[in-house]
């Protein structure tokens, strides 16, 4: 499995089974809740709908950000379809949901949530499906994450606080800070790791970042540990490893299980007057430590192979439109012209502008990004973007206000 680049649809994730109950080509939906609104039959249908980012457009740091809920307000009164679109994650879909809800006094439903590791809940079906192996979740607060994948459908999942507890000698340091907070949480492992009897140790069949470590040098250590042994076992290391006739010279060519990341942002808006590291900062530590520990004079240095969901991927957007076409159809059902727009309204010009401007819709519907000055990006004297968006705004009202006027829709928010 090799890395996937921006625009290209990853070889794991885009061979997804598809819902046999749903319509060609649709992704299995989440469990859904209650519908979040109802639609008066006399509205107009718009040809157009939105994609909200939500830390640092609809919130900052758990505080709603100003206009937030009186613009979704507004759209749920005209029945203009959107989704919330984020590279967030830690809790389950419903709880976000529920979270989201009081904060913004809004009612919004499970099926217009897509958090950064919402795809992953599509790798528990089908015959190459993981529901019933050993996966290893990484991030997250507590056990939080494991919860999650239990809830997408996923069985048998490991935390590296479980491995850490059942031998607290993989990661020597901070002991005392160590046993406190993964006594909380950790689980008894399905096999313990046996270095002298492979056959009988544990073995990961997948591992999976699904949040923002809160040890990144445990998850540091046992990534590696995984990425380096002989078909996943714990407590093996992998003989093809550094041999220069092997393909990526001899790494991960051994039975490793697939390395998936979620949330590709480096940096995120939190209560900090700078940008903080988020989980793309992991995986570059991930990745500087991959090298740092693989290079050799005798070879060229391997690839880490890994899978990355999230925005700015393509993956992510193509699900996100999935949604958003059936939530569009469920409110508007045959009565509604095709999605002609997209507004993607976000802070962060390289995942929410960088991944709406790259993505080409299968269903030829335009993606236009609108850039908030409420989070991430600040202007700067004499600096634009990396990422061009079609506009910068003050707010995620203006960005909702530019909308309707370049849609033409026939009522302002004022
Ligand atoms: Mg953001």
């Amino acid at each position: 499995m090799k890395t996937s680049s921006l625009g290209s649809s990853s070889r794991a994730l885009s061979s997804l089974p598809r819902c046999r109950t749903c319509r060609p080509g649709f992704f299995r939906p989440l469990q859904r809740q209650k519908r979040s609104f109802q639609r008066d039959s006399k509205q107009a249908v718009p040809d157009f709908a939105f994609a909200f980012d939500i830390d640092g457009v609809l919130v900052r740091s758990a505080k709603p950000i100003p206009h937030a809920s009186t613009t979704l307000q507004f759209l749920q009164r005209n029945s203009i379809p959107f989704i919330l679109l984020t590279n967030g994650g830690g809790k389950h879909e419903s709880e976000r949901v529920k979270d989201l809800s009081e904060k913004l006094s809004l009612s919004l439903d499970t099926s217009m949530f897509v958090q950064s590791h919402t795809p992953f809940a599509e790798l528990v079906h089908g015959e190459k499906g993981l529901r019933n192996k050993c996966i290893m979740v990484v991030g997250g607060e507590g056990g939080k994450c494991r919860e999650v994948a239990e809830k997408y459908g996923f069985t048998n999942v490991v935390t590296p606080g479980d491995i850490y507890a059942a031998h607290p000698e993989i990661s020597p340091f901070s002991r005392p800070f160590k046993e406190s907070y993964y006594g909380t949480f950790a689980r008894p492992l399905p096999k313990p790791i046996n270095a002298s009897s492979p056959e009988d140790s544990l073995k990961i069949d997948a591992v999976f970042v699904y949040n923002d470590p809160r040890d990144w040098g445990l998850d540091l250590q046992v990534i590696m540990d995984v990425m380096l042994s002989h078909q996943g076992i714990m407590g093996t290391y992998s003989s093809k490893n550094g041999d220069p006739s092997l393909p990526n010279s001899g790494y991960l060519q051994d039975g490793q299980p697939p390395l998936y990341f979620s949330n590709p942002d480096l940096l995120w808006a939190a209560d900090y007057h700078l940008s903080r590291l988020g989980q793309g900062g992991f995986r570059a530590a991930v990745e500087g430590v991959w090298q740092a520990l693989t290079s050799s004079k005798n070879h060229p240095t391997p690839e880490l192979y890994k899978e990355i969901i999230g925005k700015p991927y393509k993956l992510t957007y193509e699900f996100a439109e999935k949604q958003l076409l059936r939530h569009r159809d469920e409110l508007f059902h045959e009565k509604a012209p095709p999605l002609r727009k997209v507004y993607m309204v976000g802070d962060n010009p390289e995942s929410d502008i960088r991944g709406a401007n790259s993505y080409e819709s299968p269903h030829k519907v335009e993606w236009v990004s609108l850039l908030t000055r409420t989070g991430v990006y600040q202007d700067r004297p004499g600096q634009r973007p990396n990422w061009e968006p079609r506009a910068i705004v003050d707010d995620v009202k203006a960005a909702v206000q530019y909308a309707l006027k370049d849609s033409n829709w026939h009522e302002s928010l004022d």
